[in-house]
């Protein structure tokens, strides 16, 4: 409860980094010249207010192909990851279509990814929905088992954002590249926090955004690979031919440029942030761990460091809410988008009842979450359960 805001009201801890994270003062910084200095469009090549924006967007093209091993020609600039997930999975339908009209993806899978999928769904296009283990994590037979001869595309996110899971992309994508079947993951939990290598990883396509990595809301990008194979993507915006035609629209120069010096901190603190965030985590699990009906949700392990998503068996979940909202700000277990009071999904498919999704917290660590806001909250989850099991 440190943070005064404008008004001298005291705030709850953020700890909903699933959700979005605060945009990092470098990044600001780094992005205020190209909303007044450098203004130009980008698309304009007949002077040097369009050339100073182009340069900068070629440069952060090639520092967040870089970033995941991908060339500058196969990035996309969106206007984040619901809209680089709508154009993987409507691009790559619309453009495979004559070859097979049957889509994989994964139960837990972001609204972003589903909906498309849905939207498909109406058009005549055949999606499996797989379901996922106790720990959250794609079983790797179930989804060889799924695969078809008319499959073309499978989506699997790379981090889940409600338990964090890490699904194993390498492998799926393996499975996926034996038999000609496009991969697409959904990375937007996922850049800037695991290492992401397209070189390494058979991924096909992947979608990024800037702000759930300290970057600013309204920019991400879809990584489309050129070579080995050469995916053809069918344009969801049609306009003025921008993106090599794949995603027309005005560039957002400072919001590109936010990105760009986003992906690279949070690349520069690396493996040491990560680590440290990790910790806070554990720190936090250890004082949950022993409270009366308290369990883990997600794989314990393969997860990301800023996940915890805790369930309280026995109590109310908008009880819970309710008693930790003017210290802590988390997301419970319903599902977050939107007014939708329904039970989360993810942790439906987990194999929870509705009683025990709802009493559910996520908490999202990150960069400028303490030690104290750790210890803070954890006294106050503690009294709050306690309280309600009284
Ligand atoms: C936040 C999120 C999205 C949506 O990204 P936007 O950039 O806000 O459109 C999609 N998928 C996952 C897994 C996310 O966490």
């Amino acid at each position: 409860m440190e943070n005064a805001g404008a008004l001298g009201i005291t705030r709850p801890i953020y700890l909903d980094c699933h959700a979005t994270t605060p945009m990092d003062p470098r990044v600001l910084e780094a992005m205020m010249p190209f909303f007044t200095e450098h203004f130009g469009n980008p698309a304009s090549i007949t002077h040097a207010y369009g050339w100073a924006a182009e340069a900068a967007v070629k440069q952060a093209r090639e520092s967040l192909a870089t970033a995941i091993a991908a060339t500058p020609e196969e990035i996309i600039f969106t206007s984040g990851a619901t809209e680089a997930n709508n154009l993987a999975i409507k691009g790559v339908a619309e453009a495979y279509c004559t070859q097979g009209r049957h889509i994989v993806t994964v139960q837990t899978e972001h609204s972003a990814v589903l909906d498309p999928c849905r939207y498909l769904e109406k058009l005549g296009f055949e999606i499996t929905y797989l379901p996922v283990q106790s720990d959250g994590l794609v079983d790797l037979a179930t989804l060889a088992a799924a695969l078809r001869q008319d499959t073309i595309l499978v989506s699997v996110m790379a981090a889940n954002n409600e338990i964090g899971v890490l699904q194993p992309l390498a492998e799926i994508g393996e499975l996926c590249r034996d038999r000609g079947i496009l991969f697409h993951t959904d990375a937007a939990q996922a850049i800037g926090k695991i290492p992401l290598d397209v070189q390494q990883m058979p991924i096909d396509l992947l979608s990024m955004t800037a702000h759930k990595v300290y970057g600013p809301k309204g920019i991400g990008a879809l990584y489309v690979r050129r070579r080995n194979p050469r995916v053809s993507l069918a344009p969801q915006l049609h306009g003025g031919g921008h993106e090599r035609g794949r995603r027309s629209g005005t560039l957002a120069t400072p919001q590109i440029v936010g990105f760009q010096r986003a992906v690279e901190l949070a690349m520069e603190s690396g493996a040491a942030e990560q680590d440290r965030i990790g910790k806070l985590r554990d720190r936090l699990w250890q004082a949950l761990a022993p409270l009366p009906g308290v369990s883990l949700n997600g794989h314990p392990i393969q997860r990301l460091a800023g996940n915890l998503n805790i369930s309280v068996a026995g109590v109310d979940g908008q009880a819970l809410l309710l008693g930790l909202r003017s210290v802590v700000a988390v997301s419970s277990g319903s599902a977050c988008s939107t007014a939708n009071p329904a039970p989360s999904p993810v942790l439906k498919a987990l194999g929870h009842s509705d009683a025990l999704a709802y009493a559910s917290l996520r908490f999202g660590l990150g960069r400028f979450t303490t030690e104290a806001d750790i210890d803070t909250v954890a006294a106050a989850v503690r009294d709050t359960i306690l309280a309600l099991k009284a």
